[in-house]
């Protein structure tokens, strides 16, 4: 993880925020190939879950939502985790992880462990932040921000099920912010208390709810396969029924090995018809399908729901590669070329030549309207070269003398460091169909 973070800092892809006031515990800001891979994740996750399909469609709900919400999705009496406070260290940790949990003494060892530990009883506290809207400061205007984005989902169901004309078995899809007051947050963007959420709520007829699970985790996990992401390092974790919601009928992790070891990337779950039950009963609106031969019932609920940053995270620890190249160490991110940030590198050969230069920019401008590249004279074509190994780039293209000759630009391959010519005409196509191919990581 030590190597992840560092290489996220040292190319901007995360810095810590508010670095220059001391940061925030486990906040961090995205700097420009961070965005660019975030984005990617986000629009890769849309087209798989709204754009390629008939049967979902998409949410933009607001975070700060009215309070009664959270009591009736039980998040203001029930979503807390276990606190435990050391009066000696002043630390505090979950009860359910002291196990891996590092007390405030040296050398460290768990909670309780040393003589000098105090440690209180375990006491619930409620992950959400807490906000006060509007000007008066009295328990009426306590607000939340929200701590999933399903609940705004849940909320829209009958505007949805009405506008949109739909029947189950149906989804409604949304990726926004969500934020938890983590008790112990940490290992980088994994445990995050401000996280971008996407979450989808598939609703189906009851009796079709078990298969609709099972085909939901099938199709996440194999999101993964098709995005790069080693199969050694996945693995589907099926809750046991002390673990689950008590709502819940089934629930499954696609964990990832992240090395802090085989962790939630993604749940999903089968949520029953628990939400929109309570949701009709707290608000007094009917939150159910009622068909034209007058068949009527309350969905089930299936559920997949994952943070960008998790998958961030994973991305990243499954693309991370060292290898010694004519005795040179390189450290390249083996990125699906979707996922990439940097889609391919246009690169003079000698930037001082004038002629290269104008070639260079001119299949640039090109490039650019499609795609997001990059542009770089800067030093040496080999130190060119491994800055753009380190940030993903799979493609660049080197325009040298031959080009100026014939018009041939030279193609390197990120991961098989192979070099082609093609016509500079060509190129845009060449990219566009490289691409689109299929595409499995050479690591091990
Ligand atoms: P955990 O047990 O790890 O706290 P959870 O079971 O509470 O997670 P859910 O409530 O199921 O998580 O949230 C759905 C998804 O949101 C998770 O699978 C994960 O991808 C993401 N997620 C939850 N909490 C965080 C967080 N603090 N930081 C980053 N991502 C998170």
């Amino acid at each position: 993880m030590d190597k992840i973070v560092s290489l996220s800092r040292r190319r901007g892809f995360v810095f810590p925020s508010s670095e220059i006031y001391g940061g925030l515990g486990s906040t961090y800001d995205y700097g420009h190939y961070g965005v660019l891979l975030k984005n990617n994740i986000r629009s890769l996750w849309f087209e798989a879950m709204v754009q390629e399909r008939d049967d979902i469609v998409a949410l933009d709900s607001a975070i700060i939502l009215n309070p009664k919400v959270w009591e009736a999705s039980g998040h203001v009496s029930g979503f807390t985790d276990p606190l435990i406070d050391c009066r000696t260290c002043k630390l505090r940790f979950r009860a359910d992880q002291l196990e891996q949990s590092h007390c405030g003494r040296k050398p460290s060892k768990h909670p309780g462990e040393w003589k000098e530990c105090d440690l209180t009883e375990a006491r619930q506290f409620n992950l959400m932040f807490q906000t006060q809207v509007g000007a008066l400061e009295d328990e009426s205007s306590t607000a939340y921000l929200r701590p999933e984005t399903a609940q705004g989902i849940f909320i829209n169901f009958k505007n949805v099920l009405q506008l949109a004309r739909r029947k189950p078995p149906f989804g409604i899809a949304q990726i926004g912010k969500s934020f938890r007051n983590e008790i112990t947050p940490g290992n980088f963007l994994f445990r995050v208390r401000e996280f971008e959420q996407m979450e989808m709520e598939y609703f189906v007829p009851p009796a079709e709810a078990e298969r609709w699970y099972r085909y939901w985790i099938d199709e996440r996990f194999n999101w993964y396969v098709k995005y790069g992401v080693r199969e050694s390092q996945l693995r589907k974790r099926e809750h046991s029924a002390e673990e689950r919601s008590h709502y819940s009928s089934g629930t499954t992790d696609i964990e990832y090995l992240y090395p802090i070891g085989w962790s939630e990337l993604e749940g999903v779950a089968n949520r029953g018809d628990f939400d929109l039950k309570q949701h009709t009963e707290h608000s007094g609106t009917k939150l159910e399908f009622v068909g034209d031969d007058g068949e009527r019932y309350t969905p089930y609920v299936i559920e997949p729901a994952v943070s960008i940053e998790r998958i961030f995270v994973a991305m990243l620890v499954d693309a991370y590669d060292e290898e010694v190249v004519a005795d040179r160490d390189r450290t390249v991110l083996r990125l699906h070329p979707a996922i990439a940030p940097v889609k391919a590198a246009i690169l003079p050969l000698i930037p001082r030549n004038g002629d290269m230069v104008e070639k260079a920019r001119g299949l640039y401008d090109e490039l650019r309207k499609r795609h997001i590249v990059e542009y770089d004279d800067g030093g040496q074509i080999g130190r060119r070269y491994r800055r753009q190994d380190e940030i993903g780039t799979p493609f660049a293209f080197t325009i040298d003398d031959h080009t100026l000759d014939d018009d041939t630009v030279t193609v390197r391959d990120r991961d098989s460091l192979a070099q082609e010519r093609l016509p500079i005409g060509a190129v845009r196509a060449w990219l566009e169909e490289a691409l689109e191919r299929p595409w499995r990581t050479p690591k091990a």
